[in-house]
């Protein structure tokens, strides 16, 4: 079955899907990204998805492609029609096409909207979750407004590579006061000694994660004890769990940071806690 993509208006087979070479998105990473996860055909958390696409177009002042039942509508249909039931959406919207100028454009164009779904399975997550993965940390090398989730996402490639080469999976970043930001896909949380939950407050330099809110909420629903503030490298090292979040991996156990085992080395049972309990305090609407 080839997999079919929504590109302005029309669900095409990959191979026929044409963005125009002088799209801003491709141009200049002017553009705006979400990724919802998809749990048995239904999305969740979609109303904060959409809620925070609204967000990021505004901050650029790029217009909303369209409403959000709309959007919900065309979302579904790219699911049922790449047969996803376990995996995620990825929807991108760009200022759209135009002579290559910096200044963005007078005129109103209209903005490219482009949205795929891709299956994943269920089974290699909880597999990954099982064993949890490893993190390396290094500096937060990117630009100042990352609370907004546009794709000019090269530093986190260049990380989540320079991690990969030290056996791990996901990317730590650390702001010039020696703290925490967030990881390069995802949020970062620790448990310290005392059992609370620690991630940092929302601020211009981390991405207000949906997973993160969810969890925050997910957290509450369990009787959890969470902080809100940042936390350094040398505390997350002395922590007795520490995970991350994000549409993909949901809550995801992290096990080492540099390369240093945190609490047992094992996926931890607060962290395993917040995982099972996700999904019950979650949003899932039918797609
Ligand atoms: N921070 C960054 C930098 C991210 O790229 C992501 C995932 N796109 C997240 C946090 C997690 O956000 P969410 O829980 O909404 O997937």
């Amino acid at each position: 079955m080839a997999r079919i993509v929504y590109v302005n208006g029309q669900y095409r087979p990959y191979a026929k899907a044409l963005i125009h070479a002088e799209d801003r998105g491709f141009q200049f990473a002017d553009a705006i990204y979400e990724v919802i996860e998809v749990l048995s055909g239904k999305l969740v958390d979609a109303t904060r998805h959409l809620v925070r696409l609204e967000r990021s177009l505004s901050e650029i002042k790029i217009a909303s492609p369209m409403g959000r039942a709309a959007l919900l509508h065309v979302i579904g249909e790219v699911i049922r029609r790449n047969r996803v039931r376990h995996g995620v959406v990825y929807l991108q919207v760009s200022r759209g096409e135009g002579r290559r100028d910096f200044a963005l454009p007078d005129a109103a164009v209209a903005p490219t909207l482009v949205i795929l779904a891709r299956s994943q399975p269920p089974a290699k997550m909880a597999a990954q979750a099982a064993t949890g993965i490893a993190v390396k940390t290094m500096p937060d090398i990117r630009w100042g407004r990352s609370d907004i989730k546009t794709v000019m996402l090269l530093p986190a490639c260049l990380a989540k590579d320079a991690a990969k080469h030290d056996g791990a999976k996901e990317a730590w970043f650390i702001d010039a006061t020696g703290h925490i930001t967030e990881g390069a896909s995802s949020n970062a949380w620790i448990v310290t000694d005392a059992g609370v939950l620690v991630t940092r407050q929302l601020d211009h330099r981390i991405l207000g994660g949906v997973t993160r809110a969810t969890a925050l909420d997910a957290a509450a629903d369990a009787q959890m004890k969470v902080e809100e503030r940042a936390f350094t490298r040398a505390e997350a090292l002395a922590a007795r769990e520490a995970f991350v979040t994000s549409a993909t991996n949901t809550v995801m156990p992290v096990v080492a940071i540099d390369g240093q085992m945190i609490g047992a080395g094992t996926p931890g049972p607060l962290t395993l806690r917040l995982r099972s309990q996700f999904h019950q305090t979650a949003e899932i609407s039918a797609s």
